[in-house]
């Protein structure tokens, strides 16, 4: 099959990639979004299938062992999260460029892997303090689960350099629109 481009939004729980990813998926109609499995249970009115592949940890440590993920991390501590080949076969061979929303060792991953077809972007929120605020403001994490998230985001904020690109999410918009016009860019060569 004849392989695409992608883009790789990776960020520290809170920074904001799932909105700005959101954001392009709805102006640029060429992205198509890598729908990742997941141990973990639904959130809110996410659905299976849309926002991820919801399976039991059987399932991923079956999938893991017959090397359908092209990368997987535990990303907390019994949660698992991974990239389907078949997912990214399934855009390609829609003619689309895959987008996607990934932790960031994952993104790095993605990037050794994939090298110049991938562009890979890094969201980094204005501080630590603001990305704890919009991490409990976005209501659905517990306080345990809130603290383990932002004890790896303080750490994954090191790992901005190894990106192609650091986007500053300050104002939404802003960030918003710097994204659109570094994919832009990107799709036309
Ligand atoms: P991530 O996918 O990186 O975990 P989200 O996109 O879920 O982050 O954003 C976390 C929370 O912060 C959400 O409630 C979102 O609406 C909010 N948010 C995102 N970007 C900004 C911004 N620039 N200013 C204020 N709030 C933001
Ligand atoms: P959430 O539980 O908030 O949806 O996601 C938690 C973290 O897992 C986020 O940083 C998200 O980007 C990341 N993630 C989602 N899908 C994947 C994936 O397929 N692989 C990896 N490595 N991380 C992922």
């Amino acid at each position: 099959m004849e392989e695409g481009k992608l883009i790789i939004f990776s960020a520290p729980s809170g920074a904001g990639k799932t909105t700005i990813v959101q954001h392009l998926l709805t102006k640029i109609p060429q992205l198509e979004f890598s729908i990742s499995a997941t141990t973990r249970k639904p959130r809110g009115d996410e659905k299976d299938g849309a926002d991820y592949y919801f399976i039991s940890k059987e399932e991923f440590l079956h999938r893991i062992a017959k090397k359908h993920f092209v990368e997987f991390e535990e990303v907390y501590s019994g949660t698992f999260y991974g990239t389907l080949r078949t997912e990214i076969d399934r855009i390609w061979s829609d003619g689309k460029v895959v987008i996607f929303d990934i932790d960031v060792e994952g993104g790095l991953h993605l990037k050794r892997k994939y090298d110049g077809a991938a562009l890979a972007i890094f969201v980094q929120p204005p501080s630590l303090e603001v990305l704890k605020q919009r991490l409990a403001g976005r209501g659905t994490d517990s306080p345990e689960k809130l603290q383990e998230r932002f004890e790896k985001a303080a750490k994954e904020l090191n790992y901005a350099p190894q990106f192609d690109i650091i986007l500053k999410n300050n104002d939404l918009q802003t960030a918003c629109a710097e994204a659109e016009d570094l994919v832009l860019n990107f799709l036309k060569n």
